[in-house]
């Protein structure tokens, strides 16, 4: 699966990252904000690793306060929209979460590794995929 390096392009084409920005602004306000999952107040395809900024998560009043990060659904989900518009296996993890006192929930995806969970998981998205 490839986008023909659409991370690249972004990151050297501000215009391209702009309309990647307000293309991403308009679908997480419609998906996130209106499907009652929190605000989507940025996510970053020109940093790396990449980045998302969530507020007023759900995850965090349904779970929070916790010791950890509890926002598993959002980080997965974001992964793999990040997936699913490069074209390429990203995985994502949070690194700051309004459960554990932090102001807003951070989320990085990064590429992911070959490991036998990963190969696993990607067999699995691969079949889900399949069946649309
Ligand atoms: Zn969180």
């Amino acid at each position: 699966m490839t986008s023909g390096g659409l991370l690249e392009r972004v990151r050297e084409d501000p215009l391209m990252a702009e309309l990647l920005s307000k293309v991403l602004v308009t679908e997480s306000r419609i998906i996130i904000t209106e499907g009652g999952w929190g605000i989507v107040e940025e996510f970053d395809f020109t940093s790396e690793p990449l980045r998302a900024v969530l507020s007023h998560s759900q995850e965090v009043d349904w779970l929070g306060p916790s010791d950890a990060p509890v926002c598993h659904y959002f980080a997965g989900g974001a992964a793999g929209h990040v997936s699913a518009i490069t074209g390429e296996w990203f995985e994502g993890r949070e690194v700051e979460c309004a459960a554990t006192g932090a102001a807003r929930c951070v989320f990085e995806m990064t590429p992911s590794g070959d490991g036998k969970a990963e190969l696993v998981r990607r067999e699995m998205a691969c079949r889900l995929l399949a069946m649309r």
